[in-house]
């Protein structure tokens, strides 16, 4: 799991050479969610569009192989890892096989990610494809739906390739990040990553 460190150890970036960060393309504002919107805003994510030392490349893995909009999807028997290890698959809420699919588009996230020499990831939690904490287990339209501690499948992909990935809600490690590009920014203290949380830990029993 990428830690706090991590990010700490992140170089100081330039206007002339940026921090060249993936973001999960839902987390820009692009409306490319299963049902075609963006989630609504996060603001901890969208502010890094603002600054001239950042360059965000932009993608959605499951645009990529299923179109907006398309079905919702969710791993059945393990995580976005079991995936790539094809120990586990990816169904659809009708029950359609995305498994191959969901694997070629981290294929290409990966792809992108070498290309643009991405030094950091941020992505969309609990999806099936860019949960990097935490996802479902099985069907999240079942009564008692499950929560896993795991990655989804593109964010496995980026991770098993020693990419460092963070979610939207690991406000500790952004509040370093913007501490690291920006020399004006007021760092706001006891803020928490998405696994010290009180609901993870109570959650998880961790
Ligand atoms: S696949 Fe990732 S980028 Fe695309 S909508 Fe889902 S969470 Fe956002």
């Amino acid at each position: 799991m990428t830690n706090k460190n991590d990010i700490l150890n992140l170089r100081i970036p330039t206007k002339e050479n940026p921090l060249r960060i993936l973001m999960s393309a839902c987390l820009t504002g692009l409306a490319c969610g299963y049902d075609g919107t963006s989630y609504g805003k996060y603001p901890s994510a969208l502010k890094l569009l603002n600054y001239e030392n950042v360059k965000i490349i932009k993608f959605c893995p499951e645009e990529f192989s299923f179109g907006t909009p398309r079905e919702m999807c969710d791993i059945y028997g393990g995580t976005g890892f079991d995936v790539l290890n094809g120990k586990a698959k990816v169904l659809t809420e009708t029950g359609k096989d995305w498994t191959e699919g969901m694997i070629k588009a981290s294929e290409k996230m990966l792809e992108i990610a070498k290309n643009e020499g991405v030094e950091l990831a941020i992505m969309m939690d609990i999806s099936a494809a860019c949960g990097s904490q935490v996802i479902y287990s099985r069907n999240r339209f079942a009564e008692n739906k499950v929560y896993q501690i795991g990655a989804g499948v593109s964010a496995a992909q980026l991770i098993k390739n020693e990419f460092k990935v963070i979610s939207q809600r690991d406000f500790a490690s952004l509040e370093i990040l913007y501490s690291k590009i920006d020399p004006n920014h007021i760092a706001t203290e006891n803020l928490k990553d998405h696994h010290e949380t009180e609901w993870y830990k109570s959650y998880f029993k961790v």
